[in-house]
């Protein structure tokens, strides 16, 4: 029953992790495919990000599909045989904010392979895992692992756009293109954005950009083109982590327009004289809260296609290799493990 385990930097290591038999209102589920993302790989590279630390061995992964095994009593909407996504974020469902419908706040929340709490929440890159029956959402017919893992990620997206805001007819600039960049750039054009620039310092994920549909894809050096008449778009996405990144987007985002900041990174220098100015307003997105629901129905629809983002699939015995390849971003745009 492989576990893949981060002991600490640059210590993964693979160990029999069996799931406890499935109590009231639990199921266990069989994994059958995990996507590695940023933060996994900041786990492994640095042990952490920020003031997240890991304390103790943690179990990594929070993007997971799988097909449930064995139902406690008291579960409904799933039965043994059904492929199911995993939601990794269970909100108390009590706390003011879970009440008040922003669940991602909550006060208690438990996110796999997060070592924010401890002892951390253990995570789901793992055979076999057990778990509370509310964080599974059936696969729509024929959604393969591939696609549905991309849920997670594409919720976070969604998550973005829906603070921006998006609506038909927005000037959309994205920086970032790592797998949240490209997923928002592929949520921005779900909502309706007519223009979508997207940003990257490597060749690769800008490439990968113009397959996803961006109008253009260009270093930040290029942004100078669109600083004219006091910004060319009306919202802007910050999904680099640079921190750089949100001056240059107040530099092209225009008078009244949006900034949206997703990527997490150290303190954020900007310009109080082009905030004020421009009245530009500036928010933070944090994971989600529907829109994992409503990634899974997108993605069964085939709506959103997130096959171009897909580089490889690995073994989880080859878990090391994964993770090589994934944090190499001249190479890797989103990266599996099947287990
Ligand atoms: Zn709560």
């Amino acid at each position: 029953m492989p576990a893949i385990v981060i002991h600490q930097a640059n210590d993964l290591r693979l160990e029999d992790h069996p799931a406890p038999p499935p109590g009231a209102g639990e199921v266990q589920v069989r994994i059958t495919r995990g996507g590695i993302c940023g933060s996994d790989l900041h786990y492994v590279s640095h042990g952490g990000f920020g003031s997240v630390r890991l304390a103790e061995p943690m179990i990594l992964g929070h993007e997971v599909v799988g097909t449930v095994a064995l139902c406690g009593p008291g579960v409904t909407g799933v039965t043994p045989g059904d492929a199911v996504a995993i939601n990794p974020a269970l909100p108390c469902g009590t706390c003011r904010f879970c009440r008040a419908d922003q669940s991602n706040h909550c006060l208690d929340m438990r996110f796999f392979g997060s070592a924010m709490r401890r002892p951390h929440v253990q995570g789901a890159f793992r055979s076999e895992i057990t778990v509370n029956f509310r964080q599974l959402v059936p696969l729509p017919q024929g959604l393969d692992p591939a696609r549905a893992v991309f849920a997670e990620p594409l919720a976070v997206a969604l998550h973005a756009v829906k603070r921006a805001g998006v609506r038909p007819g927005d000037r959309v600039i994205i920086a970032g293109m790592g797998p949240i960049g490209a997923l928002i750039l592929l949520a921005a054009r779900y909502a309706g954005a007519t223009t979508i620039v997207a940003t990257d310092i490597a060749a690769e994920p800008l490439a990968l950009a113009r397959t996803l549909g961006a109008d253009q894809a260009i270093k930040p050096d290029g942004l100078s083109l669109f600083t004219e008449d006091r910004g060319y778009f009306n919202i802007g996405f910050e999904a680099s982590g640079a921190a750089a990144a949100p001056g240059a987007l107040l530099g092209v985002v225009e008078p009244r327009g949006r900034i949206i900041q997703v990527g997490l990174g150290g303190d954020l220098p900007i310009s109080s004289m082009s905030l004020v100015a421009k009245e530009i307003d500036i928010c933070g997105a944090f994971r989600f809260t529907h829109e994992f629901d409503h990634a899974v129905t997108l993605l069964g629809a085939g709506a959103i296609d997130v096959a171009p983002l897909l580089t490889a699939v690995f073994p989880v015995v080859q878990a090391s290799a994964a993770f090589a390849l994934a944090a190499d971003r001249s190479r890797a745009m989103k990266v599996q493990i099947s287990f």
